[in-house]
């Protein structure tokens, strides 16, 4: 594979082996479950063509996608396997999922019938959520019986799978999700001489809650070897994205001199500080100002003032002979020393998810396969 130009060494390394590995963890944790792997926002921002290429020569039954628009990324990618779009899409679009062989959410009465005038080109595809507590899509419960019904009246359409998604399946009490569970396999036992597909689980449920998760779990975070409660990773995940650069500039700063915009950082002794080309237009979360670490040498570098668009600085004081061009690694490993998006969530107060999605298309993905 040629090499991206990439002038500044900044890459985000995506490892193939590392995603496959996890995803055969839970085909043994969970089976006979089969896994679906969760590759929406473009694989949580690992790049989902290459993700979707490894799902596909395990054989996994599906994808999911959450809009039309990705899924149609992967069909235009030569990806042939049954592609859920868990999501919203506006009614006018059905045709494109009978034309592309994709299946569609059906979450409402309302969205049923909008989108009914579209299917008589051929079958729709069509998977039934349901809303056991999560009140984000899905019918309720005592619902769910007479929406298949007009779902069958309007023919056209072909119902394969019927799911719902947890709440709280992240937490350490698990009573909810089993409030959930009960609820969805009340409907299980209903439905299933006539559906093909159940599904309820997605990588929380499939780390950390000890259930029957029917024919799919619908993996997402943990697949990228994160953990669905975003704390510390559980030994058999790898993670499969580490984030690197170099350093541009190592200088002196002088004890009471500044250091970047607004001065909120001044030295309180002579420091030794390096400048690394990345910043929060690649991603790179201004929160992390005065917070953050970067990795030289198998070093904890503390970042110093705000991170800026394209750039911050950090304090190389306890890194032997630190110089321009050495690589300053933001996500994963060095020697023994790892920054995780574990901890850079718990720096911004939200969870690893967000850290991963955010990193911006600035950063060239570079896939690695042994
Ligand atoms: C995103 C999503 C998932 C995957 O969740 P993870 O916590 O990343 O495993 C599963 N199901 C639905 C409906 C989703 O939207």
């Amino acid at each position: 594979m040629m090499e991206v130009l990439n002038s500044r060494h900044t890459r985000a390394n995506i490892s193939l082996t590392a995603y496959r590995r996890n995803l055969r963890y839970f085909a043994e944790k969970c089976e006979p479950s089969l896994i679906a792997p969760v590759i929406k926002a473009d694989g949580y921002g690992h790049g989902a063509i290459p993700l979707a290429k490894v799902a596909e020569s395990l054989n996994c039954p599906y994808l999911c996608v959450a809009f039309l628009e990705e899924a149609l990324e992967l069909r235009s990618a030569g990806i042939d396997l049954p592609i859920l779009v868990l999501n919203y899409f506006a009614p006018e679009s059905t045709p494109l999922f009978i034309q592309e062989r994709l299946t569609a959410t059906i979450f409402s009465f309302q969205q049923l019938e909008a989108l009914a005038p579209f299917i008589d080109a051929g079958k729709l595809s069509v998977h039934v959520k349901v809303d056991t507590g999560m009140s984000r899509l899905g019918v309720k419960p005592d619902e769910v019986e007479r929406l298949i019904r007009q779902i069958r009246e309007k023919r056209g359409i072909q119902i394969e799978g019927l799911y719902t998604h947890f709440a709280t399946a992240d937490e350490p009490d698990p009573a909810f999700a089993r409030k959930q569970y009960d609820r969805f396999v009340g409907l299980r036992t209903h439905f299933h001489q006539s559906i093909r597909y159940f599904h309820v689980s997605n990588s929380a449920a499939a780390q950390y809650l000890p259930l029957n998760l029917f024919d799919f779990i619908r993996l997402g975070i943990s697949s990228y070897g994160l953990d669905a409660r975003n704390e510390k990773r559980p030994a058999p995940l790898l993670p499969v994205l580490s984030w690197e650069t170099v350093l541009s500039h190592v200088k002196i700063v002088q004890e009471g001199e500044s250091v970047s915009y607004g001065r909120t950082f001044i030295a309180d002794r002579t420091m030794t500080i390096g400048t690394v080309p990345v910043g929060y237009a690649d991603g790179y979360n201004r929160l992390l100002s005065n917070r953050g670490a970067a990795l030289v040498k198998g070093r904890r570098c503390p970042i110093v003032g705000r991170v800026c668009m394209d750039q911050f600085m950090i304090d190389l004081s306890h890194v032997p002979s630190p110089y321009a061009g050495d690589r300053v690694m933001l996500i994963g490993f060095d020697g023994s020393e790892e920054i995780s998006c574990e901890e850079i969530a718990r720096h911004l107060s939200t969870i690893n998810y967000e850290v991963t999605c955010q990193i911006s298309k600035r950063v060239p993905r570079i896939y690695t396969a042994e």
